[in-house]
């Protein structure tokens, strides 16, 4: 068969990869799309971002649904039905995968199902069910991105062993499940399991969860935790695992001392690793770092000058919105615009219960740096709309460059707190001050007006916080 010459081939399907052909093909790029799955959409789509909240929104309803009874409104306890579950999850998986096809069909981005192997610099090579495809393009953006880690000690080919995509699954609830990383995967995976019924232990390794995100961010999730999981470890190492019967027999160590005990499933979620193995990478002069990331410049370009490559598979912040911001850099930069990704606010979202969402430079960032900051809280036990749904279990903080007042980062724990980050990352790229977050009018009664007094605390005069006044605190 012929090759088929392009000017723009993009390995990978993800939002990465979507969000490149799309935006190549709107700048005029003739553009072929080449993904291995069936379903368009990458990992966030069909094994990330929308399954896990889509039985997230599952998880929040059965909470919300037994707390509602201290407000006078009792309901029978949930019955679950994992089929109906299971089917409706498919059905916006498949809603949106069609919508990605009928979008890359307006644009005539041409899709290849496949998987791609670089013959060379200039062409890719796709197995297709119907044989082998040979496409020689101008310019590649590789956006392949990860897949769950899963360390050999763990790895017994037993399928009650399980990974993040095993439990997105959701073939049965576990009565004792054990999560092994206490990451943003495993507390939001944990949120949903122990909601339906599961009996939850996290274990950590490190000396707390989320790492990341300021420990007075995480206070509100580790209460959450404390009441909704079996228990949380911190400090704890899995020394073994192995199949006993039905079950899986862990040895858990913290503080020094082993602990034998039996799990009916363990959901491994240690990190993810990039998938570009079995890329033909060699034959071109893209190279790996040592961990396997492709090496990128901040223009997204590898150190062969025809291929970029996004998303997941550069490292990074592994975000379905960073893959996306750098699609847009990427192919601005192909496409001759100078561009780069520097300076970019990358929010990071939690969906646990509560959310915990932040943006910028983090309280203990600014310590770690010795910035001199000031930081600005507003607790929401203090916010009229967080007492009218009954979560007042959350926070909202500013951190402040003193002298200029500019607002450097933005941490925001509580319900819905992913959707309220945006404001924060509006701030910080607008290089907004206090003052201006103080003055901007926001409607009440939200939970948007926490940012706005938090502002207002940091001058001393929050109307429903009491604060120091500026003058009279030791900061600025
Ligand atoms: P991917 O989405 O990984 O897509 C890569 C695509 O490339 C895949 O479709 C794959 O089949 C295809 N591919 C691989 N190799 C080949 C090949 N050789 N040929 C052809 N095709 C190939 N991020 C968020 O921002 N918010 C969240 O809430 C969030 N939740 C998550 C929850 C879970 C459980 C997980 C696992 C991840 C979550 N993420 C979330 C992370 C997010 O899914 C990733 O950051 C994002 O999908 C990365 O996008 P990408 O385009 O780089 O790659």
């Amino acid at each position: 068969m012929e090759p088929i010459n392009t000017e723009l081939v993009v390995v990978g399907a993800g939002p990465g990869g979507y969000t490149a052909a799309f935006y190549a093909a709107d700048k005029g790029k003739q553009v072929i799309l080449v993904e291995r799955d069936a379903r368009l959409g990458g990992v966030c789509l069909n094994r990330g971002c929308i399954p896990s909240k889509a039985y997230l929104h599952a998880a929040k309803l059965i909470s919300e649904a037994r707390e509602s009874g201290a407000w006078g409104v009792h309901f029978d306890p949930p019955k679950i039905n994992l089929d109906t579950m299971r089917a409706w999850k498919e059905s916006i998986l498949d809603r949106l995968a069609q919508g990605i096809g009928g979008l890359a069909r307006k644009r005539n981005v041409q899709i290849i199902h496949g998987r791609g192997y670089f013959e060379d610099s200039q062409t890719l090579r796709v197995e297709t069910e119907a044989g082998q495809r040979f496409i020689r393009y101008q310019q590649a953006i590789i956006a392949v991105g990860s897949k769950p880690a899963m360390p050999k000690a763990f790895d017994l080919g037993n399928p009650r062993i399980m990974t993040s995509n095993d439990a997105l699954e959701l073939e049965e609830i576990p009565k004792d499940l054990l999560i092994i990383g206490g990451g943003y995967i495993g507390m939001e995976l944990g949120t949903m399991y122990a909601a339906l019924g599961s009996k939850v232990v996290v274990v950590e390794a490190m000396d707390s969860i989320l790492s990341g995100a300021d420990p007075d961010l995480v206070s509100p999730v580790l209460q959450y935790a404390a009441k909704a999981f079996r228990e949380m470890r911190v400090k704890t190492k899995v020394l073994e695992m192995a199949t006993s019967g039905r079950q899986i027999r862990v040895v858990l160590e913290t503080a020094g001392v082993a602990k034998e005990e039996l799990y009916d499933r363990v959901l491994v979620c240690v990190g993810r690793a990039p998938a570009g193995e079995d890329l033909g990478l060699e034959n071109t002069r893209a190279v790996k770092d040592e961990r396997g990331f492709i090496k990128v410049n901040e223009k997204q370009q590898t150190a062969d000058p025809p291929i970029y490559a996004i998303g997941d598979i550069v490292g990074g912040a592994m975000l379905a919105h960073k893959a996306t911001k750098e699609a847009r850099i990427a192919v601005e930069v192909l496409t001759g615009e100078a561009s780069v990704f520097e300076d970019i606010v990358i929010p990071a979202v939690v969906f646990t219960d509560p959310e915990v969402a932040w943006c910028g430079l983090t309280e203990a960032e600014a310590k770690h740096k010795g910035r001199q900051v000031a930081v600005a809280k507003f607790p929401w036990s203090a916010s009229g709309r967080a007492l009218s749904f009954g979560r007042t279990d959350g926070l909202t903080k500013l951190i402040i460059e003193p002298e200029s007042e500019r607002i450097l980062g933005v941490g925001i724990s509580g319900s819905g707190a992913g959707e309220l980050i945006s404001e924060g990352v509006f701030a910080i790229e607008m290089g907004a001050t206090a003052k201006d977050l103080a003055e901007s009018m926001h409607p009440h009664p939200t939970l948007s007006e926490t940012l706005m007094e938090c502002a207002e605390v940091f001058y001393g005069s929050s109307t429903h916080a009491w604060a120091r006044k500026k003058s009279e605190s030791d900061g600025p």
